[in-house]
């Protein structure tokens, strides 16, 4: 039997109506009551097909059917469960729905795997209320115990209050034995559009980008903006829109998908009629390979070095470094052949965005999907992927984690 498109459009339109703003997306952050109704639903339906349900010290949910072998460690599928304000029905949701219809299947079909298969649903990946990919983290021990109870939110509540006003009981461990976790698997929309405009249903996830930021400023010399000439000028925004206007290129130059932004610009001061003195950009270079960014990084610091222009000094400071993540080959070429093997096809791609599956990756081989977004939308009510692409990924996962529970 393969994955029912009727039950998985169904879960997501229930699992949907679960937020603070209905009629306008997807608002469910953690520990909140949408979460506390999503909460019920989700182990419901975890029982429902005969799954073992746990949570723990943060509030992340697990549905564990055991194998044939005793304290063997578990394939684990699923994603988060929250939103960002007015997101929509598919961010995180699709990946638990997908874990789920995989646990549907495995009782449907009367499969006793030999490693245990779980299906987890995360807490607070978006960080909307508290920090990015807060469950998985705390599953991982990537952050201490300290770091997310005591975190607060916009109001002042910390995550630990938070949990107990809940009814949440945050005294269960929160940290998992990597040697507890056999693999990790997780669909997740694409929130991009490559998939739609290429045709492709399934994207199998080779790495996770890495990313680096700078923070540039540009200082020039304020002046009249009628009475200063223009040959004895130190423009800030002009040298700043000269570099910048040189920056997209060295992206495309490199290929292997590196994009570069330039997300924010401040203007100092800002003043229709003042000549500006100062202007702060910040760069974002990202690349699924380490050496892509290292060389638009080098470049990018030689346009801006060498930009000469009497009076305008320049200066960088690379705020933030992240490696790029490899997922697992084996699990990689699991999921191909499960999509050859379904007649579905996939091709191979790189992750723009963080997932939980980025976190696991830390501890344990890890597989990612992505299933089609339409028009590349997504942290919006429009979000929508259509539930033969959700089903399509739930029996790549299924076959997937189908052989990783064999052996
Ligand atoms: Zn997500």
């Amino acid at each position: 039997m393969k994955a029912n498109n009727e039950r998985i459009q169904k879960s997501v339109e229930e699992l949907s109506e679960f937020t603070k703003t209905p009629g306008n997306g997807v608002t469910r952050l953690s520990y909140s009551k949408e979460d506390l109704k999503a909460r019920k639903y989700i182990k419901e339906k975890m029982k429902e097909y005969g799954l073992a349900v746990k949570e723990d010290g943060l509030g992340n949910m697990f549905g564990k059917l055991e194998g044939k072998m005793k304290d063997a460690p578990s394939v684990i599928v699923g994603s988060h469960f929250d939103s960002v304000p007015n997101g929509g029905a598919y961010d995180g949701a699709a990946g638990v729905i997908a874990g789920l219809e995989v646990a549907a299947l495995f009782q449907q079909n009367k499969l006793t795997p030999n490693y245990p298969l779980e299906v987890i649903a995360m807490i607070e990946e978006e960080g909307s209320r508290f920090r990015g990919l807060m469950g998985s983290s705390g599953i991982t021990g990537s952050i201490k115990e300290s770091d997310f109870k005591d975190v607060r939110d916009f109001d002042g509540v910390s995550a630990t209050e938070a949990m107990s006003n809940a009814g949440l009981d945050k005294s269960l461990p929160t940290y998992r034995d990597p040697q507890t976790i056999k693999a990790f698997l997780e669909m997740h929309i694409e929130q991009g559009p490559i998939l739609e405009e290429n045709d492709i249903p399934i994207g199998v996830v080779q790495s996770i980008v890495g990313l680096t930021q700078l923070n540039v400023t540009i200082t020039g010399r304020a002046g009249h903006a009628g009475t200063t000439p223009m040959d004895k000028r130190s423009d800030a925004v002009m040298a700043a829109t000269n570099i910048i206007s040189k920056l997209p290129q060295l992206a495309i130059n490199e290929g292997n998908n590196t994009v570069l932004t330039v997300g924010r610009l401040q203007v100092s001061p800002n003043a229709a009629n003042v000549i500006p003195d100062d202007v702060n950009f910040t760069i974002d270079i990202r690349s699924g390979k380490e050496e892509h960014i290292l060389n638009v990084l080098k470049n990018v610091r030689e346009i801006i070095r060498s930009y000469n222009s009497s009076g305008i000094k320049t200066s960088v400071e690379q705020r933030l470094y992240i490696k790029p993540k490899a997922l697992s080959e084996d699990i990689h070429s699991i999921l191909s052949g499960a999509c050859a093997n379904l007649n579905i096809s996939h091709c191979t791609m790189n992750s723009g965005a963080g997932h939980d599956a980025m976190v696991f990756s830390d501890v344990t081989d890890v597989g990612l999907i992505f299933v089609p977004s339409k028009n590349g939308l997504s942290h919006c009510p429009e979000e929508f992927t259509h539930e033969d692409d959700l089903a399509r990924g739930a029996n790549v996962l299924y076959e997937t984690a189908k052989k990783l529970t064999e052996g």
